[in-house]
């Protein structure tokens, strides 16, 4: 069988979606990245979640969701299954009860991937995750990020009071570790749909004052998702980066489903079209986090994550196929 044949969904003809062995978009599993050019992986852990848990299920359910997903974009008609050969790579295996044991788990898991030239698109599991991902694949060099989220998750510490220390591995401290440890570029981060209620006012000072872009609902109220695409290359430029998609972003209307629903967010049309406005940048890798199916029992937040997996393996694909010169 040719590498063409082998890392390709299982047709529809030849197997109705609902049944089978449930893969991400029922793409084959594989074993060693070296296989591939991308990878898909679940990394089921919630244990930096500070109230409502429960996302380590979503990888399970977004693969159940994802067989939903066909072969070809038709807003941009990038085939991401003709462009790079890829494949389920399975879950990390995470120690539910251990941040620190789990955040060594995700970065061997992903320092593996990422030494076989291979790029990660992962489902969450909380937004703590991306930081493990981001000490394995932006080791060399800072990169920039496109960041969907109603929250900057740039606080410092969570529980620290009457003189205990806080926690400062949480899924609302990944972007301030990641800049502290000079992973992301503060200068090229570009963070999209922030919103909610705040502890106080100056909660988001420290991700101002280094420079990160912050654009509120209230900011994209003016601009409209055009605006923020100008905007979101115009911080992150052609420069190497990582895209990361937090489904609190959207409305709680379209992703119930979340540890930490705010109102008064993105449509999941305006996030599809700043997510495709995203295509040529020289991406890296990706996620979509904080899907939470005991919120969601209709699982339509997992559809939701992935959809937006899709979305975001084309434009992984695309980059990769620009990459190497236009050969899959
Ligand atoms: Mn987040
Ligand atoms: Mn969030």
């Amino acid at each position: 069988m040719s590498d063409t044949d082998r890392f390709q969904p299982i047709p529809m003809a030849r197997m109705p979606r609902f049944v089978g062995l449930a893969t991400f978009m029922r793409l084959p599993p594989v074993e060693d990245p070296a296989d591939v050019d991308i990878a898909l992986i679940g990394v089921p852990f919630d244990t930096g979640t500070t109230n409502r848990a429960g996302a380590r299920h979503g990888p399970r359910q977004i693969r159940d969701m994802s067989t939903m997903m066909r072969r070809v974009n038709a807003a941009s008609k990038v085939a991401p299954f003709q462009l790079a050969r890829c494949a389920d790579l399975g879950d990390v295996a995470i120690n539910p009860i251990e941040i620190e044991v789990s955040l060594e788990a995700i970065e061997a898991f992903f320092r593996e991937v990422h030494a076989a030239g291979t790029i990660p698109l992962s489902a969450g599991g909380d937004h703590l995750i991306t930081l493990p991902i981001l000490r394995a694949i932006a080791a060399e060099r800072p990169l920039g990020l496109v960041h969907f989220d109603a929250h900057s998750d740039t606080t410092d510490s969570y529980f620290g009071a009457d003189g205990r220390p806080g926690s400062r591995y949480a899924h609302g401290t990944p972007f301030r570790r990641a800049i502290e440890e000079g992973l992301l570029d503060p200068e090229r981060v570009i963070q999209i749909g922030i919103r909610g209620s705040l502890h106080d006012l100056d909660d988001n000072d420290w991700a101002y004052e280094h420079g990160l872009r912050l654009v509120t609902m209230e900011e994209f109220e003016d601009l409209g998702p055009d605006g923020v695409i100008a905007e979101a290359w115009r911080v992150v430029g052609d420069g190497p980066a990582y895209l990361s998609f937090d489904v609190d972003g959207l409305d709680p209307v379209y992703a119930p489903g979340t540890g930490t629903p705010e109102v008064g967010g993105l449509t999941t049309r305006e996030a599809l079209k700043m997510v495709r406005g995203m295509q040529g940048m020289d991406l890296w890798g990706g996620d979509v986090v904080e899907v939470a199916p005991p919120y969601d029992p209709l699982g339509n937040t997992a559809i939701v994550g992935a959809s937006f997996m899709f979305e975001i393996l084309c434009l992984l694909a695309d980059a990769h196929r620009h990459r190497t010169g236009g050969s899959a």
